[in-house]
């Protein structure tokens, strides 16, 4: 398929600099925790992970260590607790983190960070059309089959999934597929599916947030409360 953006638009650079942050990676499959699958493609800054081991190593007795690496039984897709950054994040967890190498890319005046940049290739045959990572340090793809198949279904640009990126409110489990999560964006009553990373749907319902309700597992949504006026872009 062709790139959805002229080169023209797309001035792509790779950071110099060392590692600065570490991205989670679960093993996505019908065992992984709730835990897990919320916090799969988070990106987290070195330091949050260096403070915890300094906490973890300073820690004096047994109870003390629990707490500086307390285990978890609920999702987290907001502001990450001071004392998670590093798995395990419950019993027998297989979750790990790898290096991040984020890089920087400009589109029309407007820079874009992620992992990966528009035009590369994505699981085969897919492309990247936009790479949104949030004030939470989600990275989340826009392919060119998501835009495919919302533009076509649902009548949703590029503009419309940032806008929504941007704004979501409300994230759960998806509970008829436990491997994906979806998200709600009131300000623009978006409802997204999102499965590794990937934007796989977004679309208005009729009923807005009751419709989320109802696609979210039970006991797994969380609000991310942003304010008015505030943005979930991280940059
Ligand atoms: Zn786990």
């Amino acid at each position: 398929m062709k790139s959805t953006l002229p080169a023209s638009l797309l001035k792509a650079k790779k950071m110099k600099a060392g590692v600065e942050e570490v991205k989670v990676v679960a093993v996505i499959d019908k065992k992984t925790s709730a835990v897990c699958r919320s916090m799969h493609g988070r990106i987290i800054p070195i330091k949050s992970v260096k403070d915890q081991a300094d906490a973890i190593t300073a820690a004096t007795d047994i109870e003390e260590k629990k707490k500086a690496s307390r285990w978890q039984s609920k999702p987290i897709f907001g502001k990450l607790p001071s004392d998670v950054a590093l798995p395990p994040y419950h019993f027998r967890c297989r979750t790990i983190v790898v290096a991040y190498f984020p890089q920087i890319a400009e589109i029309d005046g407007k820079n874009v960070n992620g992992s990966l940049l528009p035009g590369e290739k994505y699981k085969g045959n897919k492309e990247v059309v936009f790479s949104h990572v949030d004030r939470f340090g989600y990275e989340r793809v826009v392919t060119d089959k998501t835009l495919e198949h919302g533009g076509t279904d649902h009548g949703l640009k590029l503009k419309d999934y940032i806008a929504g990126l941007n704004s979501l409110e409300s994230m759960a489990i998806q509970s008829r597929d436990e491997r994906r999560t979806v998200g709600y964006s009131r300000d623009r009553n978006l409802f997204f599916v999102f499965e590794d990373g990937e934007v796989i749907t977004a679309y208005s319902p009729d009923d807005g947030e009751n419709y989320f309700k109802r696609e979210a597992l039970k006991g797994t949504i969380e609000s991310l409360s942003i304010k008015k006026g505030e943005s979930n872009e991280k940059m």
